[in-house]
C-alpha cells in the first residue's frame, strides 16, 4: 500500500480485504448439510450452525436421529408457521438463545407469545450480511398460518450463500418463474426442494424447477413424512438424472459437504 495515501483511502482499502471471501483449499470442507427428516436440517459452516424448519419433536423421520434437546444452532431459519416447519422452534431459541431469522409475523409471534428477543424479522428479496456469510429470503408459493390459527405471515424460502457456496432452501413452494432468476444470477451449490406432492411440487413439477435453478446437487425433502406426501424418492433421484442433473438423497441423520459448483 502506499504510504502517501489518504487514510480514507486507505481504510476502504482494508475494508475491502477484510470482505473479500475467506480462500477455499481444494477439499477443504466449509459448509455441511445435515438432513434430520421432512424439513428439518442444519447447515454448518466453518463456526456457524444454522437449522432450518425445526420439527423434531412429532417428526417420525426425526424423532429416531436427534433429539431437540440435543440442537445447538447459533441461528435459525424458519420458512413459514406450520406445525411441520415451526416445530421445536420457541424451545430451542429459548434454551439456546439463538438468532431466529423469518417474516415479521412469525418474529413477533416469537416475541409476545413466548419472550425471545433475539430475532431478525425479514421479507421477501431482502438479504442480511454476517460475519459468516449471507441470507437472502426468497419467495414461496404456499401459505402460513400457525398451529393455533394465527396469521402467520407469508411463506418463503432463503439462500445461504458463505465464501463461494450457495445453499437454496427453496421452503414449500411449487415451482415458479423466478426461480429462473436465481439460476441465472448464483450458482447453486446445493438445492433443496419439496418433492413429496399434495402440499408442494411432487417429483414431475420439481424437475422444472431444477431446470431452472441448474445446481450442482438437487436434495429432495418433505416427503415420505405422512402418508400425503410418501412418493417413490429413488424413482426421483433417476428422473432427476436422466433429466440431466445430480440427485441426492439423504437419509434423516445423513450429512453431505457443501462443493462449490
Ligand atoms: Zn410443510
Amino acid at each position: 500500500m502506499n504510504a502517501d495515501q489518504p487514510a480514507a483511502d486507505r481504510s476502504r482499502q482494508d475494508d475491502r480485504f477484510r470482505s473479500t471471501p475467506r480462500t477455499v483449499r481444494s477439499g477443504q470442507t466449509l459448509m455441511k448439510i445435515t438432513f434430520f427428516g421432512h424439513s428439518a436440517l442444519q447447515i454448518r459452516t466453518e463456526d456457524t450452525t444454522i437449522l432450518v424448519d425445526p420439527f423434531i419433536t412429532g417428526n417420525p423421520l426425526a424423532e429416531p436421529v436427534v433429539s431437540a434437546a440435543d440442537l445447538t444452532p447459533d441461528v435459525i431459519l424458519i420458512t413459514h408457521a406450520h406445525g411441520d416447519h415451526w416445530g421445536d422452534t420457541p424451545a430451542i431459541a429459548r434454551r439456546t438463545g439463538a438468532l431466529v431469522v423469518a417474516n415479521f409475523e412469525i418474529t413477533e409471534y416469537l416475541r409476545k407469545k413466548h419472550g425471545h428477543e433475539n430475532v431478525l424479522a425479514m421479507n421477501t428479496g431482502g438479504a442480511a450480511e454476517f460475519p459468516w456469510g449471507r441470507i437472502t429470503q426468497t419467495y414461496a408459493r404456499h401459505s402460513s398460518s400457525f398451529p393455533d390459527g394465527t396469521y402467520g405471515g407469508n411463506p418463503c424460502g432463503y439462500l445461504v450463500e458463505s465464501g463461494a457456496r450457495c445453499v437454496y432452501v427453496a421452503g414449500d413452494t411449487s415451482p415458479f418463474a423466478e426461480m429462473a432468476w436465481i439460476g441465472e444470477e448464483l450458482d447453486v451449490s446445493v438445492a433443496l426442494l419439496p418433492v413429496g406432492d399434495t402440499f408442494t411440487m411432487g417429483p414431475r413439477a420439481s424437475l422444472r424447477a431444477i431446470r431452472m435453478l441448474d445446481p450442482a446437487v438437487a436434495v429432495p425433502t418433505h416427503f415420505n413424512t405422512f402418508p400425503p406426501i410418501r412418493i417413490d424418492v429413488e424413482a426421483w433421484a433417476k428422473l432427476v438424472h436422466d433429466t440431466g442433473f445430480v440427485a441426492r438423497v439423504l437419509k434423516p441423520g445423513e450429512s453431505m459437504a457443501v462443493e462449490t459448483d
